[in-house]
């Protein structure tokens, strides 16, 4: 069921088109994650959204509300929006309890009963009730800031990077938690974020922004392998892009004959496969004229994640190819290796 409507909407700074015309659904209980580099409208939807920017143009509907209809808007304090930016933005001069509280009624008899909760909830030590936000570390911060967005009990979550500031491994730990948080609230939420792995770790739904204009928006799995554009490909990680023919449906390209999103389709294209779609394997001989071989000429060794140079051999077109692939088992320099290929390539119209 749609919870949220996008609907049209356009917003301008002066010369900046910062929003070009945006329309995206929501649906109950969700999470959307909307991705793009610095700059291509995140913060100001998420400000649309929140009702602390209008739109010039275009509509946002809440559970068939209307809360902005061009620079018509109800108020942010009434919107049931709940909102975590980047900093967290907590009173500096509160503890953490009166934060958390300021949401609660004063004369609530069961104040302190929900601060309790809301603190077990985003998993903080009760010890930091009475600690100052300089007195915690980045992570306890925007956990005291969620708990506050959430004592409101808000319809809706924004979240505007805010585990930005944060290391990587705490930043995964926090993004878990705070994405078991709303789902056991059952509170729908839009995470911004800049981080491509972010993002589709953390979402039902992701939308890609560039230069304001929306380019695409589904599930993680749909435009990770099936991008719109190569922007969108290269943007969401890793890509190997080739040219090919098509034929039927059929790649042709130095990786040989390969199956391709594009059924029954033919003529010259581009196709795009994803690192850890190719898998290496140890050469008895170069047998057969339709598999693809090559010639190990360089070896990053990254960790968990590889990076294997290859020269192809001649007949597979005799130009370089570069594999990510596990650390376990790796091939030597000057050896003989095979290339296939798992799953299909995504095809793109010949530029
Ligand atoms: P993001 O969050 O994706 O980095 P923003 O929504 O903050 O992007 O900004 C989108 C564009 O709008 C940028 O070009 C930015 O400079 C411009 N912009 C944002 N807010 C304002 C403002 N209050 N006044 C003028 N320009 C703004
Ligand atoms: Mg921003």
């Amino acid at each position: 069921m749609t919870f949220l409507t996008i609907q049209d909407i356009s917003k301008r700074y002066g010369p900046v088109l910062a929003l070009d015309s945006i329309a995206l659904k929501v649906a109950t209980g969700s999470r959307t994650a909307i991705v793009g580099p610095s700059g291509s409208g995140k913060t100001t939807l998420l400000r649309i959204i929140a009702g602390f920017e209008q739109p010039d143009s275009g509509r946002v509907v809440l559970q068939g509300e209307t809360l902005a209809d061009g620079p018509a808007t109800v108020p942010a304090h009434r919107r049931g929006i709940g909102i975590v930016s980047q900093d967290g933005a907590l009173f500096p001069h509160l503890s953490v309890a009166e934060n958390i509280g300021f949401g609660i009624e004063r004369g609530a008899t069961d104040r302190a009963k929900r601060i309790g909760d809301l603190v077990d909830m985003v998993e903080l030590d009760h010890a930091m009730l009475d600690r100052r936000p300089h007195q915690l570390s980045g992570g306890q911060q925007q956990r005291v800031a969620l708990a506050r967005a959430l004592a409101r009990k808000p319809r809706l979550m924004l979240l505007d990077e805010p585990f930005s500031a944060l290391d990587t491994g705490l930043r995964e730990n926090m993004r878990k938690a705070v994405a078991r948080v709303l789902q056991t609230a059952g509170i729908t939420a839009i995470l911004v974020t800049h981080d491509q792995a972010e993002a589709l770790s953390f979402a039902d739904q992701v939308a890609v922004l560039r230069s304001g204009r929306l380019v695409q928006a589904g599930p993680p799995q749909t435009l990770y392998l099936h991008p719109v554009d190569r922007e969108t490909a290269t943007f969401l990680g890793d890509a190997l892009l080739l040219p090919a023919h098509l034929d039927n449906g059929f790649a042709d390209c130095v990786l040989g004959r390969l199956a391709t999103d594009s059924a029954g389709k033919s003529g010259p294209v581009d196709i795009m496969l994803r690192p850890e779609q190719l898998q290496l394997s140890t050469a008895a001989d170069m047998d057969d004229g339709g598999r693809c071989f090559g010639t190990v000429d360089d070896i990053e060794f990254g960790g968990a994640l590889c990076t294997v140079t290859l020269r192809l051999a001649e007949r597979n077109g005799g130009s370089t190819l570069t594999v990510k692939c596990s650390g376990i088992g790796l091939p030597t320099i000057g050896s003989t290796v095979e290339v296939s290929v798992r799953g299909s390539a995504h095809v793109f119209a010949r530029a």
